[in-house]
């Protein structure tokens, strides 16, 4: 059968593998649907800990690399395994709930029925298993929910981000009639504001997003406020207060990972509120205890979901969520998975949320890359002031750069691999100094794209600052940049300097 397999950053194959069989305990499902998540683009930016390496296996699975991608899917039995409880019949659709954890008797979590907070929680398409990017995959029965006839294969494939949603408004213990501040209207963002909607069809529900794509689809999907975090005009916070009579709203979640979004989160909850951390943080963020303690905010986190399945399933088969349908992106085929599906979302722009960085000094040196290890080496040897990810989908440079310019803009943009519009929307205006300046090759080593940029693209004026000592640690950008580059298939590298 075909499948789409995981062999590490920047490599996903689609080929050929053993169909699987049910073993005992197990149904076999022939695959319908299956979701791309935003863990599955960034295991394919950069490792991500969740996923096996090629040597060393998961502890559960005890698989390596590669694995089979894919866990928000949806499919139809056509395989029953011995012991199977008789609730399952060949030709069900059903979804598959893709959580593994260790189950171990000693295990706090597992034996209090807490398997998403057990310290080895691992997802079916992550940590091995098969995944859903297959045709056909066998799965313990327990994992399996048999989708309402009402309810379609393509809505079965959202049921699982759905209920990391569900799980959210369950931890911020939301009830109808209550305000809710959601930050960031990425996939669970609108989804939790679907939920929170159909929950609360009096609440007021802020949304704040700086994607304009995105703030259209929470305007459709319920939002009572819809709001720019990036208009200066309108702070999010004065906004929230104003629509809630002054008091604060009585839960804040945040989906972006992004520490302006907590800073705005606890603004905006009311005293004894709550403040509900569904994002996965990059950094540390910095919580003002102050904003906790003197208006006793419960905050809290959470992670995946637990057990939801079923009541999920119902409130979807009874219609009280509205307009999922409209949340699919695109429909593609198996083998246009990484062109159509994965490059595709990576390079679609309004996917992007926003990232802040603290405050810098005005004239900066900023990198963007992809490649990790490249952008450490950015900020450890070669003095750039910030060095971040652009495809990351909580990070955004046009944000970035404005929060570190102090909404101005910086002064020049280089641009060396077509990032032309983030590099445009950078550029602070009206000044007569300014310049935009596409970089050129400069120094090609002769392995693709990879190049160093200067501020003087001038050969000449270069070689004299090379013969002058001035360009330090060059050896470091083919020993540790270049070469680990081409060993890790990873991307570009780029260098600004001013
Ligand atoms: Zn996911
Ligand atoms: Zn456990």
């Amino acid at each position: 059968m075909k499948a789409a397999r995981y062999y590490g950053p920047g490599d996903i194959k689609v080929e050929q593998i053993a169909e699987p069989e049910a073993r005992a305990g197990q149904v076999k499902v022939k695959i319908a649907w299956n979701g791309i998540c935003g863990s599955d683009l960034h295991a394919y930016l950069a490792q991500i800990t969740k996923f096996p390496t090629l040597t060393e296996p998961n502890d559960l699975s005890g698989e390596t690399l590669p694995i089979t991608l894919g866990h928000e899917f949806s499919g139809t039995i056509v395989g029953i395994g011995d012991g199977v409880e008789g609730k399952f019949k060949l030709g069900q659709n059903v979804v598959i709930e893709p959580v593994v954890s260790c189950r171990k008797p000693e295990c706090y979590s597992c034996s209090h029925g807490a398997t998403n907070v057990c310290p080895s929680t691992n997802f079916i398409g992550i940590g091995g298993w098969g995944g859903g990017l297959s045709e056909y995959i066998a799965v313990d029965a327990n994992l399996v929910h048999i989708l309402p006839e009402n309810v379609s294969l393509e809505i079965g494939a959202m049921i699982e981000p759905l209920a990391v949603a569900w799980h959210a408004m369950k931890r911020g213990n939301f009830q109808d009639g209550q305000s809710a501040l959601i930050l960031g209207a990425g996939p669970i963002g609108l989804f939790l504001l679907t939920i929170l909607r159909a929950f609360g069809p009096t609440s007021t529900i802020v949304v704040s997003e700086p994607a304009q794509i995105r703030r259209n689809l929470a305007s459709k999907h319920g939002a009572t406020l819809v709001l720019d975090p990036l208009n200066p005009n309108n702070p999010v916070d004065a906004a929230v207060l104003k629509a809630t009579n002054g008091v604060g709203v009585d839960v804040a979640f945040d989906a972006t990972g992004v520490q302006a979004a907590v800073d705005t989160a606890l603004l905006s909850v009311r005293p004894h509120g709550t403040f509900v951390n569904i994002a996965i943080w990059e950094q540390r963020p910095s919580l003002d205890m102050n904003l906790v303690v003197f208006r006793e905010i419960t905050v809290t986190g959470s992670a995946v979901y637990r057990g939801h399945h079923p009541e999920l399933l119902e409130a979807v088969a009874s219609g009280k969520l509205h307009g999922l349908d409209d949340l699919i992106t695109r429909k593609i085929a198996l083998e246009n998975v990484v062109d159509q599906g994965f490059k595709a979302l990576i390079n679609e722009k309004d996917k992007q949320s926003i990232h802040y960085i603290q405050e810098v000094d005005y004239r900066s040196g900023v990198l963007t890359d992809w490649a990790v290890p490249l952008r450490d080496l950015a900020t450890s040897k070669y003095e750039a002031t910030l060095a971040f990810d652009p495809l990351n989908p909580v990070k955004s440079i046009v944000a970035a750069l404005m929060k570190a310019t102090k909404g101005v803009g910086i002064d020049i943009a280089f641009d060396i691999q077509a990032a032309v519009d983030p590099a445009l929307m950078n550029v602070r205006p009206h000044d007569t100094n300014l310049r935009y300046e596409f970089g050129r090759l400069v120094r090609d080593y002769g392995f693709g794209q990879c190049c160093v940029l200067t501020s003087d693209s001038d050969h000449v004026g270069l070689l004299e600052a090379v013969a002058a000592g001035k360009l330090q640690g060059l050896e470091d950008v083919v020993d540790k940049g270049i070469k680990a580059l081409i060993n890790k298939k990873d991307k570009q590298l780029e260098i600004m300097q001013y």
